[in-house]
């Protein structure tokens, strides 16, 4: 028996994209499976900026670039916090990494050690505990459900706020619940981050451009704390906003400090993110930005009859969201009114299995009770899901 690392065995493996999986296999045996589990855009990278990579292969701009990303993508990315988020950095704050993904590793890398606690809001993106065990440190999970609109309160964040702690996480608009948090809910917030210096912040602001119109303009903490800029990493990417996951492009913005210690840890582990994606990206963030207007009236129409249907269904109910490609309903009504299973994980499981319809159970994301249901598909396929859901609870 080959024997594996403590590390690798204190996490498991991404749910969201187990359930891709499952679904994939039933399809490649023959079943009709519609999946709602996908945390990508249903739609093409726009044409530009696959131009600008074909060019790119062209050139034979295909070799190792810096570390932290080319000077071109650095300035388009400099560029872009100035023009969406008022902020300023210089060259040496920011950091180009493979997707938002491996950001968020190398910041966990950098700054935690053993005995350092990591505040996590639960609902959570996937990750974020998992990396924060493998960096060796404590994810302190801090549970708001859909009675608060899925978001933490100032009297919980100091609750769970200790001499131990050493990275704050928000991620607003949230995946999975979809809500963002508005300015003067940020401001509660960074009053009780004030009293706790020693805490790094880190705004995971990935679903930034996927945000309803009426809940615009986006803000973040920094944009209402300037004060707390000196220890906030600002994490985005390019993944969601213009449909291009599989390129891997995210970054971060943040001290100097940090971000030449994130470059250590991913000059030690993947250097530079592909050349070629690099390119691409810089052209979707200094290109015209009218794609995401196309994917985001798309996405609001989709919302729009999915929260509607979900709460027409016995033993759901779905709040609207602020914007990203999720739903969150609470399916426990639904849970308690089917004999055959007894928590989310179980319905995830006989949606998939009996109805031929995929989504993620609430629980991967630290939420028992709920589901996430992705929007980003088309609307026949979200409409005949709903009909084979609305079939399983009537
Ligand atoms: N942050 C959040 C909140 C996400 O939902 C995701 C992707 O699902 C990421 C970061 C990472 O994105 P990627 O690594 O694909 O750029």
């Amino acid at each position: 028996i080959i024997k594996l690392s403590n590390r690798v065995q204190s996490v498991k493996p991404s749910a969201t994209l187990a359930i891709t999986a499952r679904a994939r296999e039933l399809r490649a045996a023959g079943q009709d499976v519609i999946g709602l589990g996908a945390g990508e855009p249903d739609f093409d990278t726009p044409a530009h900026i696959k131009q600008a990579a074909i060019e790119a292969i062209d050139a034979g701009f295909t070799k190792y670039t810096a570390v932290d990303g080319t000077p071109e993508l650095k300035r388009a990315i400099i560029a872009k916090f100035q023009r969406d988020n008022g902020l300023d950095y210089a060259p040496e704050q920011i950091l180009v990494s493979c997707g938002g993904k491996q950001s968020f590793y190398n910041l966990a890398q950098a700054v935690l050690d053993p005995g350092d606690e990591v505040v996590i809001p639960a609902p959570y993106w996937v990750s974020y505990p998992d990396m924060v065990l493998l960096a060796g440190a404590a994810p302190m999970l801090v549970q708001a459900g859909a009675e608060q609109q899925f978001k933490i309160t100032p009297n919980q964040l100091r609750g769970v706020l200790s001499e131990k702690t050493r990275l704050v996480v928000i991620n607003s608009p949230s995946n999975p619940t979809g809500m963002a948090y508005t300015a003067e809910e940020l401001t509660a917030l960074s009053e009780v981050l004030r009293d706790f210096p020693r805490a790094l912040i880190a705004t995971d602001d990935m679903y930034e451009h996927i945000l309803w119109p009426a809940r615009a303009p986006f803000v973040n903490l920094v944009n209402v704390c300037p004060d707390l800029l000196p220890r906030t990493l600002v994490l985005n990417g390019v993944s969601k906003a213009y449909s291009m996951t599989g390129w891997r492009i995210g970054y971060a913005g943040g001290p100097a400090s940090v971000i030449k210690a994130m470059k250590t840890i991913q000059s030690q582990s993947t250097s530079n993110p592909t050349s070629i994606s690099q390119v691409a990206a810089q052209a979707a963030l200094e290109g015209p930005q009218g794609c995401i207007g196309e994917m985001l009236t798309a996405f609001k129409e989709r919302h729009d009859l999915v929260v509607e249907r979900l709460n027409a269904m016995a033993g759901i109910e779905c709040l609207p969201t602020d914007g990203t490609f999720y739903v969150f309903p609470k399916v426990q009504g639904l849970i308690d009114r089917l004999d055959v299973v007894r928590d989310d994980l179980e319905l995830a499981e006989y949606l998939i299995e009996q109805a031929g319809v995929a989504l993620v159970p609430g629980s991967a994301f630290g939420s028992p009770g709920y589901a996430r249901i992705s929007i980003a598909t088309s609307r026949d396929n979200l409409e005949r899901a709903l009909e084979r859901i609305a079939a399983v609870a009537a």
